[in-house]
């Protein structure tokens, strides 16, 4: 088998396989589109306890906090599995990860950490600045507040936060990540809307909000580090989930194309064979490349930042070329809205701008060759 895994990595996959066939397929919304209210938190809950029952929720939280801290090769496992099955999307697989609170002391570790990942508390993460210009976010300081003055956009799940961790650049100092409570004086959340995936986002503006100075996370000035730092290992995550929804649509195709071969032996005839080929190799580059850089990661040491980035562009790019021409193959009937295919079109054509666009990232990787010496082929 091309991933090579240790026999607890096996036993993870087959766990997983067992959670996602069982559990959770028969859990999957048929109709379009994330469902909110009582029956999101319905639909939350019954994910949650079948996900704790087979010892996956906790796969992404910190051993400290009770969870499981598996490394990125387990995840990738887990998320290439999800995927798969076309269920990597449901809410409360997975338990809330600390994200940029990760190394939060007091005050922030009981006001905000223990309750986040209690489920008790929700955070969402402010990174994206309005695309029509202006200052960015940013703050004075004023004894022992900060005082924030900006907008943020596209925070997934902010209408539901308690708090958000945004990037705002301090004067004197520069970028640092700020706990922002949601329910602060002069926070407003000027605008909710949902994206073609169906996941649901908030657009916030900050009139001179006072932040103490205890809510600011890491040491000021490194803030886009963080900030960078929680979004890689998002990217990896993106890049497992296409690695199973690669494979996902390759299972249609082929299910599709011996449908038709048991009624018309003539089909699938040498075009569609040979676009069928092709979706098969990009498929298996994309799980050869999703494989060997969680393994880098895991081996620590070196930077992999260019790695996961361009594991999340090869990914997400090819998922994408995979299931346009797979809809092709299938034809009008893979376009209806309840149809597998055309619910995975949607979600993937969101991964590659989600967590860092293709030619952001493509750019920051000839930087890293270029300019750092960083980076392996
Ligand atoms: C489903 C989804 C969830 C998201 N969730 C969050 C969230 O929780 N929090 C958050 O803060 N944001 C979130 N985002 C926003 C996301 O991070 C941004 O959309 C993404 O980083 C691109 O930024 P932008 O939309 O401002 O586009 P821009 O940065 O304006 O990029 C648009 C295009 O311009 C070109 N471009 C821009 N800059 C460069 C460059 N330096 N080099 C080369 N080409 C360039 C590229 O072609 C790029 O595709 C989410 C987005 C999606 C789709």
């Amino acid at each position: 088998m091309p991933e090579s895994l240790t026999p607890d990595l096996v036993d993870l996959r087959d766990r997983v396989t067992a959670l996602a066939a069982e559990h959770l397929v028969p859990l999957r919304p048929t109709a379009f589109g994330e469902v909110h209210g009582p029956e999101r938190a319905a639909l939350a809950d019954a994910v949650r306890r079948a996900s704790k029952a087979a010892g996956v929720f906790g796969l992404a939280q910190p051993v400290e906090f009770g969870g499981i801290g598996a490394g990125a090769l387990a995840l990738t496992v887990a998320r290439d599995v999800l995927g798969r099955h076309d269920v990597a999307h449901l809410p409360g697989v997975f338990g809330p990860a600390p994200g940029a609170l990760a190394d939060v002391g007091e005050p922030l570790r009981s006001s905000h950490l223990l309750p986040l990942l209690a489920g008790e508390r929700q955070g969402g993460f402010a990174f994206t600045e309005p695309e029509d210009g202006g200052r960015r976010t940013w703050a004075r300081a004023a004894g022992d507040t900060l005082v924030v003055t900006g907008r943020k956009s596209y925070v997934t799940g902010g209408a539901d936060a308690d708090f958000l961790t945004a990037l705002v650049d301090v004067e004197g100092t520069g970028p640092a990540m700020l706990v922002i409570d949601t329910a602060a004086d002069g926070v407003r959340l000027v605008r909710r809307f949902s994206s073609l995936d169906g996941s649901h986002h908030a657009a916030f503006e900050f009139d001179e909000v006072r932040v103490p100075r205890t809510h600011v996370l890491g040491e000021p000035g490194r803030g886009m580090r963080q900030a960078l730092g929680v979004v890689g290992g998002v990217r990896l995550a993106l890049a497992g989930i296409a690695t199973g929804l690669c494979g996902a649509v390759v299972d249609h195709v082929d299910t599709h194309l011996r449908t038709v071969a048991a009624r018309r032996p003539e089909l699938p005839n040498e075009r569609v064979r040979l676009r069928y080929g092709e979706l098969r190799i990009l498929a298996f580059a994309v799980r050869s490349t999703v494989y060997r850089t969680a393994r880098l990661v895991d081996a620590g040491g070196d930077d992999t930042r260019n790695e996961v980035s361009a594991a999340k562009v090869f990914a997400t790019e090819a998922v994408g070329t995979i299931v346009d021409e797979a809809i092709q193959l299938v034809g009008g009937h893979a376009l209806e809205d309840d149809h597998p295919l055309a619910g995975i079109h949607r979600r993937v054509r969101a991964m590659r701008l989600a967590e860092g666009a293709t030619d952001v990232l493509r750019i920051n990787v000839a930087k890293g060759a270029l300019d750092l010496g960083l980076g392996r082929l």
